[in-house]
């Protein structure tokens, strides 16, 4: 079984004195928290100030989005290359990136591949929208994203991937998935993976639920089998919020 694994997605939110403040909040409170992967993914601006807040800790840092390219013309980009010096994780392929800013899959899987080629470990996001869901077509989507997001990986590569599962209706909507549902798609996306790679390595990688998750709700989805863990997005800019969740899934073990 995974370690469970808690990233918090602070998305546009947070000047630098704001993140600084934030994490130093959260370490005060959440070093003393064990048995749990913890990260945190500011924005771009304050991933230096906040990696050298956090470094020595047992709370890692993670980026929000890369460019796959390694360096050049792309104004207003960010690459891994940049990236690996200052976090360990990066999430890709977020709803709000496919759905704000068109990412389709083979510029994900290129993200993804780009990052193991570093030494970021790709957080790969995959979830249905809501007229998807309701025209039956739920598990299909998150299985075309998770297969094309891992297109062409070794399982050696695949099983160093985290994959979250974030259905667009539950994001920033107060409205989480019920535990049986997100249950339901995260043993489906297990069993995805294990298509992908191989059973252990399906075993051993970190699935995430992503979506309205808070310190009410955290309990019930840290308790389902196919669950390791959590990305928080509103959430994890509210301390007491963040270590609750985090003390939740490291009551799992
Ligand atoms: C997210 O942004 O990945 C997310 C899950 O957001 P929220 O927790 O606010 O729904």
């Amino acid at each position: 079984m995974p370690i469970p694994f808690v990233a918090g997605n602070w998305k546009m939110n947070t000047t630098v004195p704001e993140a600084t403040a934030l994490v130093e909040e959260l370490l005060a409170r959440l070093d003393e928290v064990h048995g749990v992967t913890k990260v945190v993914c500011p924005p771009f601006v304050s991933l230096a100030t906040v990696a050298a807040a956090l470094a020595g800790t047992s709370i890692q840092v993670g980026a929000q989005n890369m460019h796959p390219e390694l360096k050049g013309a792309f104004t207003g980009e960010i690459s891994g290359t940049m990236l690996q010096e200052l976090c360990a994780y990066v999430v890709v392929g977020h709803s709000e990136r496919r759905h704000l800013f068109g990412e389709q899959d083979d510029f994900i899987n290129a993200k993804v591949k780009a990052a193991l080629a570093l030494t970021l470990t790709p957080i790969l996001c995959v979830g249905e929208t809501l007229e998807e869901r309701e025209v039956g077509h739920a598990g299909a989507i998150v299985d075309r994203q998770l297969t094309q997001g891992l297109l062409d990986l070794s399982a050696d590569e695949i099983a160093k991937t985290v994959v979250a599962y974030e259905p667009v209706w539950a994001i920033g909507t107060g409205k989480a998935a019920t535990p049986k549902m997100a249950q339901e798609m995260l043993a489906a996306v297990r069993s995805g993976v294990a298509r992908l790679s191989n059973a252990s390595t399906a075993d051993s990688i970190p699935l995430l639920y992503g979506g309205s998750v808070n310190a009410a709700n955290a309990s019930e989805i840290a308790v389902q089998q196919d669950i390791d863990g959590a990305l928080v997005g509103g959430a994890s800019l509210q301390p007491a919020d963040f270590v609750g969740i985090t003390k939740a899934f490291a009551a799992r073990l």
